[in-house]
């Protein structure tokens, strides 16, 4: 789908990007581009709007954040510039924390802004008139309502994730700030999905489009996944089992309800586990201790729902174990995205019961293979089970695959 293809260039000096740049590419430790920068790097950088169809853990990040720095260092001009639209907190926090990085040798400032924090912190920040704003919609419309947030000056606008951005409801949201940007500007927009309320956006927003496509729904080939078959009442021992018995150096757990992964986490904590959990009942501070805790190995197991968890980039988590099947397909492929990252192995182990049976045969279908099935020793499943609920009482309600709903909570 991409209309053109660049020959790989060996490092990032080929690019001709701003000298600063350079000195904070090699600051960060990178060396060679990677395939989504060797294709989005030179359009962004001749101004053109740009589709990314790719997931985190790519290098989209740094793929939209150098050709857009690159142009407000050409030209001394304070005040919001680029603006970056994220679905959550934490992919706003990392999306600032890179471009910081980056920028780290030039004079740019910065301001994230996002929900479930103190707005007058971000005001202040916004006062400093800083050139790039990342921020969640919610957040960002409020301040643009209030008058606080003023996005008349913005030459580049990028939409990350915009299918989640989606499935959280953002939408209208996002609307009503594209209402509020100048027509002339440069757009760039990174899905993982096309689902067509995506693809309308992006016919309104991009202007003849160079498109890149790295998206594989597909998971990375650097990630051994399979299935483990169990009744629900035996998921805990499996956990247990799964967790001391396959070298598990740290992993991300996911449940379907904040309120599972809240009890599972303080399970296993109890069990003598170095076990946090990441849901989106905690506090913002919360949310960020969690996961600073979790990246500096303090924990080893994060046990998350897929809302706070997509997107989220912590290197080296060797194991993704699925507690509950994710409610879509594709969030199937999101989730083992948060391992076997950067080349890296990693392992991803799901657990499903009877019931789940349709979600197995829709995500099969998505990724074109068939799951390898595991046998644990003294899991086999109770083929006489029941449909349960995940509180144990009975299912009164179909299965997976027809209730592929979207989830409408929103991150700020
Ligand atoms: P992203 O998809 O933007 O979340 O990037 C995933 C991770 O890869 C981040 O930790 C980046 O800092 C890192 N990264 C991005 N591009 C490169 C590169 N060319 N070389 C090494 N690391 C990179």
């Amino acid at each position: 789908m991409s209309d053109s293809v660049s020959i790989a260039p060996a490092t990032f000096d080929r690019f001709g990007l701003h000298h600063t740049l350079i000195r904070g590419i090699h600051a960060a430790g990178f060396e060679t581009p990677w395939p989504i920068q060797v294709e989005t790097i030179p359009p962004g950088l001749d101004g053109r709007d740009v589709l990314g169809l790719a997931q985190t853990g790519t290098g989209k990040t740094a793929a939209f954040a150098l050709p857009l720095l690159d142009r407000l260092l050409g030209e001394r001009r304070k005040g919001p510039r680029a603006l970056v639209l994220a679905p959550t907190r934490e992919l706003a926090s990392q999306i600032t924390e890179e471009i910081r990085a980056l920028a780290r040798f030039t004079r740019l400032k910065m301001a994230t802004i996002y929900g479930g924090v103190s707005i007058h912190s971000q005001i202040s920040a916004l006062r400093q008139r800083p050139e790039v704003v990342v921020g969640c919609p919610g957040r960002v419309l409020d301040l643009l309502q209030q008058g606080v947030l003023r996005l008349g000056q913005v030459e580049t606008l990028v939409l990350d994730e915009a299918d989640h951005m989606f499935d959280m409801g953002f939408l209208p949201g996002i609307r009503k700030i594209l209402g509020a940007l100048p027509d002339r500007r440069q757009n760039l927009l990174f899905s993982a999905t096309m689902p067509k309320e995506v693809r309308g956006l992006a016919d309104d927003l991009l202007k003849t489009p160079h498109v890149v496509e790295l998206a594989d729904m597909a998971p990375a080939t650097t990630v051994k996944h399979t299935l483990v078959l169990v009744a629900e009442q035996r998921k805990h021992a499996l956990l247990e089992h799964v967790l001391t018995q396959d070298n598990c150096d740290s992993a991300i757990v996911f449940t379907r309800t904040k309120h599972r992964a809240r009890r599972l986490a303080a399970r296993l904590d109890q069990a003598g586990h170095r076990a946090v959990g990441l849901q989106g009942n905690l506090s913002q501070s919360q949310r960020d201790r969690a996961m600073r805790s979790f990246r500096s190995r303090h924990h080893n197991i994060l046990v998350a729902t897929d809302i706070v968890a997509r997107g989220i980039d912590v290197s080296g988590v060797s194991h993704v174990i699925n507690f509950d099947v994710p409610d879509t397909p594709e969030a199937y492929t999101h989730r083992l995205g948060r391992t076997g990252r950067a080349e890296r192995h990693g392992e991803a182990c799901t657990f499903v019961t009877a019931s789940d049976s349709g979600w197995v045969r829709a995500t099969e279908r998505m990724i074109g293979s068939r799951i390898p099935r595991r046998q644990v020793e003294g899991f086999e499943p109770d083929v006489n089970e029941k449909p349960r609920r995940p509180d144990g009482r009975a299912r009164n309600r179909p299965p997976h695959s027809a209730r592929r709903g979207r989830s409408h909570r929103r991150a700020g």
